[in-house]
This record gives structure tokens, sequence and C-alpha cells, in this order.
């Protein structure tokens, strides 16, 4: 089968590789549609460490079951189903208590100690499977994934009713952010970005006011339309220093941050902040499938404009080494694989 086969930094290459049989409790996807991640081209350029090559990418992906192993009965032969990525050992304190995400022992399909789905065949745990629906179209159930994330990390926000949100960064994670904070009665949701292009999608997710920082002061407009007091919630999903600072500097007393984006590891914190104003400041590291896979299917959170462009797995190394999704160009927001 092909599969695309990371190789070491900036060398992704098309390969035959042999179709991967299903072990125990594990079954046979024929891959239909895989979504890029930003974690793809982080690895792709080589800045994981732990990271080694070779290694078939891709961590979004659904397909049809076409082969179940020994053990597998809940799911058949012909199943629509999309991939929940994380492999938990299911035996661990934090997986007996559902944080599949804090896992002692996980691996991550495409991204370490299991090869990933940029592939026409991959093998997946029974347990990791979640069915779709006719009504979520292929393209679309790769966005799953990602709302899966947004959902988990929303759990974690202590959220009171008619409570103020400020989300930073409007990428599909942020955008998904506040669709959920006004599901879950937010009195209004602040989305803060640099793109003009992302933040015009703002209301259609929810957003009452969006602030492009390439011309206003965020910080600036959330303390006066707040009567200076701030917002209730923070979710920083920028991965942006200036983002988590400028986010600290909107949040009330009392309030929570939800650190969402990726971050390198030497972003300075202002503890005195954290001390001083009892923030709560929440992490995120796992994912709700089911709860994702419902609202796509109910309409409850329209995922398909986020789709801003189509690939075949032949057109994936260009794709990561043009700079046409590292630099976001031809308004790039989420890009899926189709086989
Ligand atoms: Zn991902
Ligand atoms: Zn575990």
């Amino acid at each position: 089968m092909k599969a695309a086969v990371w190789e070491g930094p900036n060398d992704l290459q098309i390969k035959n590789v042999p179709r991967p049989v299903p072990s125990e409790n594990e079954v046979l996807i024929e891959t239909k549609a895989v979504g890029i991640c930003g974690t793809d081209l982080e690895i792709f350029r080589g800045r994981f460490k732990h990271i080694d090559p070779p290694l078939i990418i891709g961590h979004e992906g659904g397909g049809i079951v076409r082969e179940i192993g020994r053990g597998v009965s809940r799911i058949k032969n012909g199943d629509r189903v999309i991939a929940e990525c994380i492999l938990y050992c299911g035996n661990c304190d934090y997986c007996k208590k559902g944080d599949f995400g804090l896992c002692d022992d996980n691996k991550v399909i495409g991204v370490f100690g299991a090869p990933g789905e940029y592939a026409e065949y991959f093998t997946v745990p029974e347990k990791n499977c979640h069915i779709l629906s006719e009504k979520i179209p292929w393209p679309e159930a790769c966005m799953v994934d990602s709302l899966a994330d947004t959902v988990h990390g929303f759990a974690k926000v202590n959220m009171p009713l008619y409570s103020t949100v400020a989300v930073f960064g409007p990428g599909p994670g942020g955008l998904f952010f506040c669709a959920l904070a006004k599901m879950r009665g937010a009195s209004k949701v602040y989305l803060v970005g640099t793109r003009d292009n992302r933040l015009r999608l703002g209301p259609q997710y929810g957003a009452d006011l969006t602030i492009n920082i390439k011309n206003d002061s965020a910080v600036e407009i959330i303390k006066a339309d707040t009567g200076g007091r701030g917002v209730d919630v923070v979710i920083e999903a920028a991965g942006s220093e200036k983002a988590s600072k400028n986010g600290m500097s909107i949040l009330k007393k009392g309030g929570t941050l939800q650190i969402y984006g990726v971050h390198g590891t030497e972003t300075p914190v202002d503890m005195e902040m954290i001390q001083l104003y009892e923030f709560n400041v929440v992490g995120s590291a796992g994912s709700n499938y089911a709860t994702a896979v419902k609202l796509i299917e109910n309409g409850a959170v329209n995922v398909k404009e986020l789709i801003s462009h189509k690939f075949r797995l032949e057109d994936l190394p260009r794709a990561f080494s043009s700079g046409l999704i590292e630099k976001r160009e031809d308004n790039y927001m989420k890009g899926v694989v189709l086989f």
C-alpha cells in the first residue's frame, strides 16, 4: 500500500509499504480521509527530539473497516469510523478514572509509538473507533479530532452561567471554543487574532466581538467593555506568548485561564498574578470524540467551512515543504487528505 513516510527533518516520501494486519482487538481501516494537524508539520520539520524516523505520520483520520482482529465484537466490517489517536493502556490509575490523555503508558498514532494514517490502510484498537453515521461526509469527519480536543479542553474550564469569555487564536480550535462557550451560556464572547480571514468566521461560531490586534488593542477594548474587571474565562488557543500575557491581563480575579495552544517550554509566566488574583490555570491533553461526533452529526457545530484545502496523498510532501500550511498561504485554515 502507499503511505507518506517521514524519513527525517524536511523529508517526507510516498512509499510502498506492507499493509498492516490487525492484531487482537484491532481493526483494519481503509483510509478515506485524514485531517492535517499542526503536529504533522512539527514532526516534518524535525522539531520533536523524541520522535525517530521512519514513521508514517497522520492521526486525524477515519475510513471503512475492512478486517477485524480476534476479540473484536462491537465494530463490524463495513462500519464507517473515525479513529481516536491516543492509544491508552486502559489499566493505569489515569485510565481507570477516564483521563486517557494522561495515561502513563500512552502512544499516539502517527506521532510516537505507532504508525500513522497517511496510508491507504491503518490498524487501530476497536476501543478507539467511533462509528459515524452517513450524515457526516468524509472531509468533515476529519474535523472530529479538533473538535474533540476542544470539547475536552472546555470541560476543564469551570465556567459559571452567563460568563464573559475571551478566546485568543481564531484557528479551528479557537472558533470551536467560541461555539462551545455560547452553548454553555456565555453572555459575551470575544475573539482575538491577527488574521481577518479567520476572524471573519467568528460571528458564525458565536463570537460577539472580534478584535484584530494588528489594528486594535484587545486589552484596552475588553477592559473598557467589561467595566475594567476583565473576563471570567480566557482561552489561549494561539500558542503565543503575547496571547498568554494579554489573556492574563484581561482575566477577572478568580477567573480561569485555559492553556490550549501549544507553547514552547520557555514561555515566561507571571506567577505573582496567579497568586494575587487567584487565577485558575488549566491545561488540556485529552479529547472527547463521542461528544464531538454528536455535535457534528446534529449540526450543533458547523465544521464544513473550516476546511480550506483538500489534498491527495501524493500532494503531501509538497504541501508540507512549500510553506502553504506553515505560513498559512492562500488563506489556509484546515487541510484534509482524501483517499
Ligand atoms: Zn492533531
Ligand atoms: Zn493508561
